[in-house]
């Protein structure tokens, strides 16, 4: 139908990180508001799996292109496949995942095809029957609403997290609809040459528990201090731009405007003054425990808990109180 709601499927390879499904979720509640159903699309070189997941997660459909040539993810390739689909049915809405992935293939189908694009939404809702858009501004100091009056389909890039995931329902299936977009090797500017996956393995978008460390941490030494801690929790490290740049810590590390947004359940952060550019990458934790030796620190105003010391004996203390309570 012309008003469905749609949700990109993002995977590597073929294999999906379970958090592409959330959309789903926000993705039905607002089918149910424009009397429509909410489908999945998907490109890739076999698309069986996705598909079964896709109508699990609460898809009706399942709109598809298969090729050799879309194996390996090309913003070129994978682009002009989604704006082949989505300037064929028009849907009311297309939501994609704010990951390098989604935003490439969202800006491009946005541009080729003339339709509205909202980046990095953080809240999504339906109001006399036109779809308002929330996303942060001016560094996240701002949360503006926004509505596209004119440039329809309205595609919509959604922060990681930003929405419940939905219930699996495994005898959940639905219709696939399998289109054809042939393209060839010829007609691309880029090839695939080999995949070189990163040495540092750190999944910080989702991650439940963060402990960051900022350039009060001082240096390599003081990052094996919180990977302890982070090691207790179950979490991940991450690291403010001026760790980064200091060449203490890997760049996939970095939280913030130029780094990775992330909504964890908790955000532990070590050194970290609280630099609006910080900020913007982790202000919707859920909560933010700040560890800072300076009182007036801007990070507290940003806090749920504040400990006002040195990161040095503070982590410590706890690393030891958590594990006689976990029984590590
Ligand atoms: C375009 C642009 C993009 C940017 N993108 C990002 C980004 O993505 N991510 C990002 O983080 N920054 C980003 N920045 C940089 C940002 O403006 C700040 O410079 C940076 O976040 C500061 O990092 P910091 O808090 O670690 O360091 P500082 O601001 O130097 O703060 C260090 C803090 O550590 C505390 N401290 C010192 N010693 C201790 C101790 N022993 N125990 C406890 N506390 C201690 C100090 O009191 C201080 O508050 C960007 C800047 C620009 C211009």
């Amino acid at each position: 139908m012309a008003n469905d709601v749609w949700v990109y499927i993002e995977h590597k390879e073929g294999e999906v990180s379970p958090m592409s499904y959330e959309l789903l979720g926000i993705g039905k509640t607002l089918a149910n508001d424009f009397g429509s159903s909410v489908c999945a699309f998907a490109i890739g070189e076999n698309l069986d799996n996705i598909s079964k997941e896709a109508f699990q997660y609460g898809a009706s459909k399942v709109y598809g292109i298969e090729g050799g040539v879309y194996k390996h993810f090309r913003a070129e390739a994978y682009s002009k496949a989604a704006s082949f689909l989505l300037d064929k049915y028009k849907p009311e809405v297309v939501l994609f995942r704010a990951t390098t992935q989604g935003t490439d293939i969202a800006a491009a189908s946005a541009a080729r095809l003339g339709f509205g694009l909202c980046t990095d939404s953080i809240g999504l809702k339906v109001e006399g029957g036109q779809l308002k858009m929330t996303r942060a501004a001016f560094g996240g100091n701002y949360t503006v609403t926004v509505v596209n009056e004119k440039a329809k389909p309205q595609i919509v890039t959604v922060r990681p997290k930003a929405f419940a995931m939905p219930e699996k329902n495994a005898s959940a299936s639905g219709e696939v609809v399998k289109e054809s977009f042939a393209l060839s090797e010829d007609e691309l500017a880029t090839k695939f040459v080999e995949f070189i996956k990163s040495q540092v393995t750190v999944n910080l978008v989702e991650a439940d528990i963060i402990v960051s460390g900022g350039r009060g941490v001082g240096g390599e030494e003081g990052f094996k201090i919180l990977k302890e801690l982070a090691d207790t929790l179950g979490g991940a490290v991450g690291a403010s731009r001026a760790a980064v740049d200091s060449g203490w810590i890997p760049y996939e590390h970095q939280v913030g405007q130029t780094g990775k947004t992330v909504k964890p359940k908790i955000y532990i952060a070590c050194g970290i003054s609280g630099a609006i550019q910080h900020l913007a990458g982790m202000r919707t934790s859920d909560c933010i425990v700040a560890i800072n030796k300076d009182p007036d620190a801007p990070i507290f105003k940003n806090a749920s808990f504040g400990i006002v010391g040195d990161y040095k004996q503070v982590v410590p203390l706890l690393v030891e109180k958590f594990k006689a309570k976990l029984n590590k």
